[in-house]
């Protein structure tokens, strides 16, 4: 339970409002959130890596452990305190529970002289995202361009992102492979959140500072006890995000970038990439902005039944771009690039943004290591069209 002293306020917390809950209190905000009949998703270790699965109780946050991360390397260790966030981001992020890997969309058999269409029963979960960083928000929200604010809307994905409340953390500590600040993606949370929490221990004091993010956010904390926050600690607060931001594993300079890709579609260095890339789509696998989907059509032997699924697709396999006749992107060249260039450059313009958030997982969990910062480094200092882009870039001025 609570501390001495804390209380539930009298009238309900404000949007941008800043409290204290205690760290034994956050059992209460699992309580709060399961009461108001949300799943609670979350941080936990499993397999030597922390990924995002149903919560049972606040036991199952991976509390007192860390991970190093490097180019196609991820490993956990210990921390020296008892820190329930005190990772980076690992292999899972939230698009696993809203852009869901495989969704069957119907289910048909035959009757008689035609197929029947079976009623598909569509039970959607009330999820209650615990952990979300700054960079996923932002992910979340370029998903959210491309599956809801598009001409085609995703019915299964609205129905899940509009129930799903959103427990941010700032991060207090950036990975090995992290370059957020790079993208202006984090690490403080400033947008798409219910409540956001910065986890912060001084000593034996162990406790978050908790920002108010939507009235929802508000009608949850109202129901779990926490103080206001006092100026020592919203100070104390800076310095712990001040820290992640000076701590970036991996940086990338995006002056100019999409103008740079545009003209280096024959760089040397995608033939360079291309000798290591193993065509394996684990960086869109793990990528939280990556959105492409196949349909697959499947019947039984018998011609009874059929059924229409929904799944991942990846622009490294050879069938993405399979017209009839072949494969446009026949070569690992052609496929890295073109990841490389609609992450960096085509997304600025279809979506207006960049499709990269700088979480770092495509370098953590590319097998051989292959790094979007360094390929983005090493075009820049060979541009081939160094003087030609630069006309075109003053010329776009
Ligand atoms: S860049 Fe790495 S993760 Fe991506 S397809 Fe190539 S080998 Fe696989
Ligand atoms: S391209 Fe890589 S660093 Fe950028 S958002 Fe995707 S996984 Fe993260």
């Amino acid at each position: 339970m609570s501390e001495a002293g804390h209380s539930h306020l009298a009238s309900p917390p404000e949007a941008g409002a800043r409290f204290v809950l205690a760290e034994a209190d956050l059992k209460a905000l699992f309580g709060a959130l399961e009461a108001r009949g949300y799943q609670i998703m979350g941080p936990t270790l499993r397999d030597g890596a922390i990924v995002y699965e149903n919560l049972a109780s606040v036991d199952d946050l991976p509390r007192g452990w860390t991970d190093d991360q490097d180019g196609g390397t991820y490993r956990l260790k210990r921390r020296r305190d008892a820190a329930l966030f005190g990772y980076a981001v690992g292999p899972h992020s939230w698009k696993k529970l809203l852009l869901q890997p495989a969704v069957r969309l119907w289910r048909a058999r035959l009757n008689g002289a035609g197929f029947e269409i079976l009623d598909e029963p569509r039970e959607t979960a009330r999820y209650a995202f615990i952990g979300v960083r700054s960079c996923e928000l932002h992910a979340i929200a370029i998903q959210d361009r491309v599956l809801l604010e598009g001409p085609y809307v995703d019915p299964l994905y609205r129905a899940l992102r509009q129930d799903a409340f959103i427990v941010a953390v700032n991060c207090g500590r950036a990975g090995g492979t992290c370059f957020c600040v790079s993208m202006n993606t984090g690490p403080r949370v400033t947008f798409g959140f219910d409540l956001a929490l910065t986890e912060i221990i001084q000593g034996r004091r162990h406790y978050f500072l908790v920002t108010v993010g939507s009235e929802r956010g508000a009608g949850i904390l109202n129901g779990v006890p926490h103080t206001e926050a006092t100026a020592a600690e919203q100070r104390a607060e800076e310095k712990v995000v001040a820290g992640a931001a000076r701590q970036m594993g991996r940086t990338m300079d995006t002056t100019g970038i999409k103008e740079l890709l545009y003209s280096n579609y024959d760089h040397p260095r995608w033939d360079e990439v291309a000798d290591r890339c193993l065509t394996c789509g684990n960086c869109t696998n793990v990528c939280p902005t990556c959105f492409c989907t196949t349909i697959e059509d499947t019947t039984d032997l018998k011609g009874q039944h059929a059924e229409r699924w929904q799944r991942w697709d990846s622009c490294f396999t050879m069938g993405f771009s399979y017209i009839h006749g072949g494969s446009i992107r026949a070569s690992a060249r052609a496929r890295y690039r073109q990841w490389m260039v609609h992450k960096l450059a085509t997304w600025i313009d279809q979506f207006g943004t960049s499709g990269c958030v700088g979480c770092g997982r495509c370098i953590t969990w590319c097998p051989v290591g292959i790094d979007i910062t360094e390929e983005v480094r090493a075009i820049r200092a060979t541009d081939q069209t160094a003087d030609l882009g630069r006309v075109e870039r003053g010329r776009t001025a």
